[in-house]
């Protein structure tokens, strides 16, 4: 049993003022392994108090001593990337494969930071003023269980880089990631109160950040539901905002494209990180005329999908996060059938032989049209939604009926008709015969996944307020 009951205030792990003591679980085995003590309004306080006398010097910090500081972040975050690995896979039941990808992201998340820092200019010219872009004060940082080690280092990265303060709510159900992390950064040497982390609740520690008049910026990643709340209970104070939400991602396999490559691909994007990504490509648009193609493919890439024990190297799906999220997956799978899609592959109930564990049998539907409920509500399972279409013009209006915008991927044999498919769908990100990632682009969705960007120079500027100064330049 791991017991973590110590939060990060001005430097220093303090017990909180909160007493609550909650459960953190193997999601493989459903064994409890570990509480975190939580903490309350006045941990949180106290958290932005300290953030806020910290922001006095480090606002004025310059660019040369903060790349230095994001330089040792990412030397003691690598330090730890096996270990956050583990305790992802631990307490969330990552794939090994999606743990290790993510332990390297987090480390590489400061140099990142550090490149976009180096050729930054904070103060421009335009006309006769000087404008000059400042740290916009303390920022709350707040972050979901799918990625919690990730996002805290994303973050506190890009707000380090702009001379910004933090308080961090962690995502409560990642408590022994969080504390991995934690003491990687608390060795890398920032100064006192520029990062504070209070485990907590998100209706109590989030909520506070979110309405707390010393904050002046949210950034944070989880549910569309919750980022509405957020934009709420901050719009009082006028908070700045990075909102980083859901998604029903579309991957739209044009009828020129090389189906033996474009479905293994498909369905990959689809099972992402278990299914349990903002980014995962749940509905796999298809031309009609290949239908039957398509399924016979698909059946075949599902079945080679190992589903299983996470630490297992081979394995693609892991468990999910808890008995609710299962419970959650579950019920959308019968939605399926009720509705009148066709299993194609999975349904409900656990893997053949898995008889513990949140596991999900990898679940594909065909015969899926537009306006059922799999093919518009943000399942965040490994469950995806086959749909035809006739035209092109067909599959970019079903493509963009949704209320998501995050991410589209095209599959095409030809990379101009891609292209120009591309400029027509509503995402934030578009990727075209390819699943990579780029850092350093502006990462965050249309409609309502979200508001703002994050990544490279968008995602600093998110956390810069221009300044205007006239009377300067005399000339
Ligand atoms: P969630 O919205 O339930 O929780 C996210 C965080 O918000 C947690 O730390 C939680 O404690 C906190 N929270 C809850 N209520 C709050 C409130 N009233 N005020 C302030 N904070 C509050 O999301 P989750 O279940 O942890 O994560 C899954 C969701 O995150 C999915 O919808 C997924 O699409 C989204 N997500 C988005 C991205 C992206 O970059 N767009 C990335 C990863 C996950």
């Amino acid at each position: 049993m791991r017991i973590i009951d110590q939060i990060y205030i001005d430097g220093a792990f303090v017990t909180p003022h909160g007493t609550e003591m909650f459960d953190l679980h193997n999601p493989a085995t459903e064994e409890v392994i570990g509480q975190v003590r939580l903490g309350d309004i006045a941990d949180t306080h106290a958290a932005v108090a300290a953030a806020k006398r910290a922001f006095v010097t480090f606002s004025r910090t310059t660019k040369a001593e903060r790349i230095a500081l994001l330089k040792q972040l990412h030397a003691a975050v690598l330090a730890r990337a096996e270990a956050m690995g583990a305790a992802m896979t631990l307490e969330y039941g990552a794939p090994q494969s999606r743990a290790t990808w993510t332990g390297s992201y987090s480390a590489e998340a400061f140099l990142n930071a550090a490149t976009v820092l180096e050729t930054y200019e904070f103060s421009r010219r335009v006309g006769h003023a000087e404008v000059v872009m400042e740290p916009v004060g303390v920022v709350g940082v707040i972050t979901p269980w799918n990625s919690n080690a990730g996002f805290i280092c994303s973050k506190l990265a890009m707000a380090v880089a702009a001379g910004c303060s933090v308080v961090i709510k962690p995502s409560e159900m990642s408590a022994i990631q969080t504390q991995v992390v934690l003491e990687a950064l608390h060795e890398a040497g920032l100064p006192k109160g520029v990062l504070n982390v209070v485990n907590g609740r998100g209706d109590v520690v989030g909520a506070e950040l979110s309405r707390h008049p010393d904050v002046a910026k949210i950034s944070f990643t989880g549910s569309t539901v919750v980022g509405k709340a957020i934009l709420t209970a901050g719009a009082d104070t006028m908070k700045r905002v990075t909102l980083e939400l859901g998604g029903k991602s579309p991957t739209v396999i044009l009828d020129d494209a090389d189906l033996a490559a474009a479905i293994p691909m498909a369905v990959s994007a689809g099972f992402v990180n278990s299914g349990q990504a903002c980014i995962a490509g749940t509905r796999i648009l298809v031309p009609e005329a290949r239908i039957d193609a398509v399924k016979a493919l698909i059946v075949q890439a599902v079945a080679k999908v190992k589903c299983g024990d996470p630490r297992d190297p081979d394995t693609e799906i892991g468990p999910m996060v808890s008995e609710k999220q299962w419970q959650r997956v579950q019920r959308y799978i019968r939605l399926g059938v009720e509705e009148g899609a066709t299993l194609i592959a999975g349904g409900e109930g656990r893997p053949k032989g898995i008889d513990r564990g949140y596991f999900i049998r990898p679940t594909v539907f065909a015969d899926v049209r537009s306006d059922m409920t799999i093919a518009r509500e943000e399942i965040f399972g490994p469950v995806l939604s086959v749909i035809t279409y006739r035209s092109e013009a067909e599959a970019i209006a079903i493509a963009n009926d949704t209320t998501y915008g995050l991410q589209a991927v095209v599959l095409s044999g030809d990379p101009a008709r891609a292209r120009n498919v591309a400029a027509q769908l509503n995402a934030g990100r578009v990727l075209i015969n390819t699943l990579e990632h780029e850092p350093l682009a502006p990462f965050g969705g249309f409609k309502q996944s979200g508001l703002g960007r994050e990544g490279g120079t968008f995602g600093l500027e998110a956390h810069l307020e221009p300044k205007s100064v006239l009377g300067v330049f005399v000339d």
